[in-house]
């Protein structure tokens, strides 16, 4: 009975008229909505609402709340929904924001010695029900073009790839043969990561296999020309699992800007480790 009635309750969400205040917010702070063709764009709008009832926002370190902080949040967690049978992020229960990078403790204990220290983070996704995000971090690749770096698309990556009960860079598949083919493609461009061999995906995904889920679902949005020339088998199982083609969707623009030598794209400042 609950789940008839969430159900029901998320179709009304979606069919609700959407706030025409939060268009120019998704416009500015969300660079793929730009892109995304109008049914999409709908589609989005709907998911948007679900989650902004169904999630709770809370600001850390005097953060205030406002509605540009948790439609853009949601929109970009929104483009991971699309065109899919979706339980909008069934273990997320809290978005944490803070103004900037904050800082984790963090325990090492390579070989004999433990040391502890604090390492700051730009966000972070918890198996139990949290979200972390910097605010800076989270609106700042909209307006410096700092494209396929984008950290809540990252975190939000981590909370799908925990669907399936383990964080190991496989989310949930319809089946073996979705599974063969995610671990064919996945295995091979994370070795040639490994090797050295460098491409459109962030070089933090050679952390591991859930690190690396994270930053090719960055690139596919984000990237998504780029990836698809490095790494084809790659977009190719990202597009089925994810059910649309970014691909497609690309402005004139950025495809120009992706087209440029790879020397000339690679430079970004230093900048926190997510987690
Ligand atoms: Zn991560």
């Amino acid at each position: 009975m609950f789940s008839f009635l969430k159900k029901r309750r998320r179709e009304q969400l979606r069919a609700s008229a959407f706030p025409p205040e939060f268009i120019p917010i998704l416009q500015s702070n969300v660079p793929v909505y730009r892109r995304l063709p109008d049914e999409l764009r709908a589609q989005l709008h709907g998911h948007i609402q679900v989650l902004l009832a169904e999630k709770h926002f809370e600001g850390c370190n005097g953060l205030e709340i406002t509605d540009e902080v948790r439609v853009t949040i949601a929109g970009e967690a929104a483009l991971l929904l699309l065109n899919r049978e979706t339980k909008y992020y069934p273990e997320l229960l809290t978005v944490l924001v803070y103004p900037d990078v904050f800082y984790a403790d963090v325990e090492d204990n390579e070989g004999h010695s433990v040391s502890e220290y604090k390492e700051d983070r730009s966000g972070e996704s918890w198996d139990m029900g949290v979200i972390i995000l910097s605010w800076k971090d989270a609106v700042e690749h909209a307006s410096t073009g700092r494209a396929g770096y984008n950290v809540v698309l990252h975190e939000f990556a981590h909370q799908l790839d925990m669907e399936n009960g383990a964080m190991d860079g496989i989310p949930q598949l319809p089946s073996r043969a979705a599974r063969d083919a995610w671990h064919a493609a996945f295995s091979d461009a994370y070795e040639a990561m490994q090797r050295g061999q460098r491409s459109v995906v962030d070089e933090y995904g050679a952390e591991d296999p859930s690190e690396f889920f994270a930053v090719v679902t960055e690139s596919f949005f984000e990237r998504s020309l780029a990836l698809k020339r490095d790494h084809p088998m790659l977009y190719e199982v990202l597009s089925s699992y994810y059910c649309v083609d970014p691909a497609e969707w690309s402005a004139p623009a950025a495809a120009a800007r992706e087209a440029l030598p790879r020397a000339g794209r690679r430079a970004r400042r230093p900048r926190s480790p997510r987690a």
